[in-house]
């Protein structure tokens, strides 16, 4: 990968507990937005912070005032925009990120550090909030892959893949499919998540699962992110779709931020770890731990 795109968000999972947007939050914001401005052509552009932007030194603005959107994907937890000369830049929301369409008349929100217009409407500006700034926009160009070094995409992903990528790493589960270069856009909260629906322990060596329990494994993320999109994410704190509304996915999360709440399958308390810095909810009945691990060690655990 190209050392210039490497910027503040590596594909590596970040160091942190706080909670950032996933694939099904992505998703949403990109089912929000192309509808509205697919076909539509940047009129101005306004960047209030320079260094949000990556390459260092790209004049984002001048490469898309003028251009149309030919459409807006999702890549991992990107927001890729292609213009109609074959240029592309994505989005990345980061931690704290929101990307909104608003009315220009709509006073600007601190935080405000990208702001488009279109031909039409005229009236509506698209921004890019973050408080945090571990979000921002990558100019791509023609060439440069918009997954470059990322995994596969989950929604698509087949089992014997899926069987291959984690038979190469004695990484706990959970960590395993938290790194972006394995599987693309999961994230703290779908990961514990689909741990649970297939039964499977957070800290469970990834080469060690058989065939099986990773199929298993496979079906629950699908199932999962499929309703989470239906549901239009999880806000638990600052997600929001591009016209501004949360999400309602948490209000049926079965472990993620439920320690000490029955298991909604067999009513044990879930439990909580912290496993690299990361908070990880499970229910030890539902997912009996890897031999290794002694269930006792495995409460209030920190690795
Ligand atoms: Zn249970």
């Amino acid at each position: 990968m190209d050392a210039r795109f490497v910027r503040k968000f590596p594909l590596q999972p970040a160091p942190q507990t706080a909670l950032m947007p996933e694939l099904p939050e992505v998703q949403t914001v990109v089912n929000t937005l192309e509808p509205a401005l697919s076909g539509r052509a940047f009129v101005s552009a306004t960047l209030n912070r320079q260094d949000i932007v990556t390459p260092a030194g790209t004049d984002l603005c001048r490469l898309i005032v003028g251009r149309r959107i030919a459409s807006i994907t999702r890549r991992g937890k990107r927001i890729v925009f292609s213009l109609d000369d074959g240029g592309r830049f994505y989005v990345h929301l980061g931690m704290s990120g929101r990307l909104t369409l608003a009315n220009h008349e709509t006073p600007l929100p601190r935080h405000t550090h990208f702001i488009a217009r279109f031909d039409a409407p005229e009236t509506r500006e698209l921004r890019f909030t973050d408080p945090r700034r571990f979000g921002g926009l990558w100019w791509l160009g023609t060439e440069e892959s918009e997954g470059e070094g990322m995994g596969p995409e989950p929604l698509t992903l087949k089992s014997k893949d899926l069987i291959r990528r984690l038979g190469r790493t004695g990484r706990a589960i959970k960590n395993a499919l938290l790194d972006q270069t394995v599987i693309a856009g999961l994230g703290n909260i779908y990961v514990d998540e689909s741990l649970h629906a297939a039964g499977i322990h957070p800290l469970t060596p990834a080469q060690v699962l058989t065939a099986e329990q990773v199929g298993r494994l496979n079906r629950a993320i699908k199932t999962i992110l499929r309703r989470a999109i239906r549901h239009r994410g999880s806000t638990l704190r600052d997600y929001r779709d591009a016209n501004g509304q949360a999400g309602n996915f948490q209000k049926i999360h079965r472990v993620y931020g439920r320690t000490g709440q029955p298991c909604p399958r067999c009513h044990s308390p879930i439990e909580r770890i912290v496993l690299g810095g990361r908070s990880t909810h499970f229910c030890l009945h539902c997912q009996p731990p890897h031999k290794p691990y002694p269930a006792p060690l495995l409460r209030g655990m920190v690795v």
